[in-house]
Parts: C-alpha cells; structure tokens; sequence
C-alpha cells in the first residue's frame, strides 16, 4: 500500500527526523523507494543533534563542552546527514535543516506551538506533501514524541491531509505497523547511509547497526491532522501513585495554545475553572477537565511529565492524543 501512495502522480513525500541519522535509521529504503517511483522528496532535519555530548568528547578527547564546540558537533552532524542523504539519491537542495534546539522540542512545543511549527508549515506549504513519515507519537525519545506533535499541528494549520507513516526509533513496534520490504539493494545502500553518520558510530555502533538492521516499519495515519472538539472531561491513559502526582505535570498542546497543569487530588476545590484542569481520582487515575469555552480546530495532545530535571532522557509517561 504505501508502495502505491509513492507511486500516485505528483507524489512528494517529506520525512521529518528529529536529528541527523533518524532519516537514514527509518526510511532510508522509504526514501530511495519513493525516488524510484518517481515522487519528490524532502528531508526536514529538524536538530542539528548537537547536544550530543559523550560522543563528542570520545572524538574530540575533551570533557568540557562550550556552546561553541556545540555548534561545531552540530555543523558536523549535518554534514552526515548530508552525505547519508546523497548516498540514498536525495541532493542537498531537498534537505531542509531548522536548528531547532536538540533535546528542545517538547519546550518548544509546550511554550508556543504556533511558533515551534512555523517552519515546518512553511516547508509543507513548498512542497505539498502527500506521504509524510513522523517519528511515533509513542516513540520514547522526547524529541521523536514531540516532533510528531509538531508536524500533526503544522499539517492541521495548512489544511493538508496527507497519509502519516509513523516510525518508531526508540520503543517498540505496534500491533498496526506493516513492514516496508526492502530489496538487497536498498537494504545494502541504506546500511551505507547510516554508516555515514560516523560520529553516531563511535560509541554506539551495535547500537545504532541494531536501530538499522530492523525492518523498516510504518503505522499509516488518515486523519492525523484532523481537528477535535476537546472532550469536557477525559480520563487519560495514566494511573499514577500520589507521589508520582506530586512531581509530575500535564503539558496540554493545541495549535492555538498550550498548557503546563498541576496535577490536582480528586476532591481539590476548582481553584480557577477559566483553566484546564487535571486531577487524579481515588483510584490514581488522571482525568483532564477542559472548560467549554476552550475549543481546539486542530488535533490536541497531552504529555505526562516529571517536573523535575533528570539525566535520564527518555520518557517515562510520554503523550497521549485526545480523543484517539
Ligand atoms: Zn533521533
């Protein structure tokens, strides 16, 4: 099926990848499948994956890393990328590089969606897309999670429904991913690609080799960026302890407005019912409580998240979808 999406006239497939080595990891036969079929293709690198601090200082055998050598990782990786890209047929024209800030883009989001996705509609109203490959909304890595947001929101504010072929990095497969069959080929140039990516290799080649040598796999979306009506009172998808509670928030993001929310006990008086509210019940299950006069007309998403910083940078709740 997605084989035909790729073949239909006027194809244009974009690939969003939160960072350098995402696009060669999870659609380098995607990609070289849709250019034989004749469809345009764009990359959208959505980081530079500059704030990427153990491998650098392995290659560059330093232990302070300055915002300087930062960038300088970052203009590396993009380089790669680059070079993985051109291995799969795609020239530098058709990649499109955002800086956004690595590790960054659940804040983005959450501070202000309508900014965060001002690039992105730009590029999807240049290229008209009508296959679009975005990390899973369950992808673990707060980055992929939250890139999905975004591109569901910026396709939502264009009006554009094309086919979303979710990918997953870092989790693991769905019950609805169908695997895309790669022909020697493509499976040896797209291992070519990722080896590219040679600062990604240097400390985590099996790793990495691992992420590569897995079927490609996409859940297919049709009504991805359709809008909603917010449900009135919801029960989300997380059953947490009370002190689980006490250090976590709701982040709640339309593409109008976004929301940080405490996370209220059951019998909590409504202290302000001009707000979203989210409380958890005797049982420890969170409800979301939207006022009526909040309305949405793009899809709308919920992150459970802990409010306190932590080296561990996967998520341990991630997002949910309203009214999926
Ligand atoms: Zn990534």
């Amino acid at each position: 099926m997605i084989r035909e999406f790729l073949a239909e006239g006027g194809a244009s497939l974009v690939v969003i990848a939160p960072h350098p080595d995402d696009e060669s990891l999870a659609t380098g036969g995607l990609v070289q499948a849709a250019l034989a079929s004749g469809a345009r293709v764009t990359v959208v690198m959505l980081t530079d994956g500059d704030n990427n601090p153990w491998p650098q200082r392995a290659a560059e055998r330093r232990i302070w890393i300055g915002a300087g050598d930062r960038e300088r990782w970052g203009v590396q990786r993009r380089q790669e990328a680059r070079a993985a890209l051109s291995i799969l047929g795609v020239p530098d024209a058709s990649i499109r590089c955002l800086g956004f800030p690595d590790l960054g883009l659940t804040e983005l989001v959450s501070a202000d969606a309508d900014a965060a996705i001002a690039g992105v509609c730009e590029i999807f109203r240049d290229t008209n897309p009508t296959v679009v490959a975005v990390p899973s909304l369950s992808d673990r890595h707060p980055d992929h999670s939250a890139a999905h947001v975004m591109c569901c929101l910026a396709l939502a504010k264009c009006d554009l429904r094309p086919r979303l072929l979710s990918y997953m990095v870092h989790g693991a497969a769905s019950a609805l991913d169908r695997e895309f069959e790669l022909g020697a080929n493509a499976c040896e140039q797209k291992m070519r690609a990722v080896a590219a990516h040679r600062t990604q290799l240097m400390l985590s080649r099996t790793r990495i080799m691992a992420y590569a040598e897995r079927p490609e796999c996409f859940a297919i979306d049709f009504g991805a960026a359709a809008g909603m009506k917010l449900p009135a009172n919801a029960r989300l998808p997380w059953r947490i302890s009370r002190l689980s509670a006490s250090l976590a928030s709701l982040i709640l993001v339309t593409n109008d407005r976004a929301w940080r929310i405490a996370i209220q006990a059951d019998d909590a008086a409504a202290r302000n019912e001009e707000s979203p509210r989210c409380v958890r019940d005797a049982d420890g299950w969170l409800w979301l409580r939207i006022p009526e006069h909040i309305s949405a007309t793009s899809p709308a998403f919920a992150k459970l998240a802990g409010r306190i910083a932590s080296p561990w940078i996967y998520d341990r709740w991630g997002w949910t979808r309203l009214g999926a």
